[in-house]
């Protein structure tokens, strides 16, 4: 019996997806190639050497939070946007976090990704 693959769609043998005992088919719902592009994104890195890098710039965490993109319409009607700071302490609390994340942090704090071992 072929499975549907639910992210490409595509009608896969059973050996093309990962075995998940937790789903009724005993397989994950996507196929290997389609979890392996997924996953990618989802690798995680120690936070550490960018909250150094962050203590050292001596940016304030509404300065980061802005330029890592984090802001939201201010409630005044002339539409400045405001930092948005609370993504910004949540990653600062974790040990590791989103490599993506983690690029774009050390770009906000003008860093080298080499250099915060990225
Ligand atoms: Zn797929």
């Amino acid at each position: 019996m072929k499975l549907d693959c639910s992210r490409c769609g595509i009608e896969k043998p059973p050996e093309a997806f990962h075995v998940c005992r937790a789903n009724k088919s005993g397989r994950y719902s996507s196929c290997k190639e389609c979890r392996r592009e997924t996953e990618q994104p989802l690798r995680r890195v120690p936070t550490q050497p960018l909250i150094e890098a962050f203590h050292r710039s001596r940016l304030s965490k509404c300065e980061l939070a802005k330029r890592m993109g984090h802001t939201r319409r201010a409630k005044s009607p002339n539409g400045i946007r405001q930092a948005d700071t609370s993504p910004v302490y949540r990653i600062l609390s974790q040990r590791t976090m989103n490599y993506e994340t983690a690029l774009r942090m050390a770009r906000a704090l003008n860093l080298d990704p080499v250099d915060a071992n990225l």
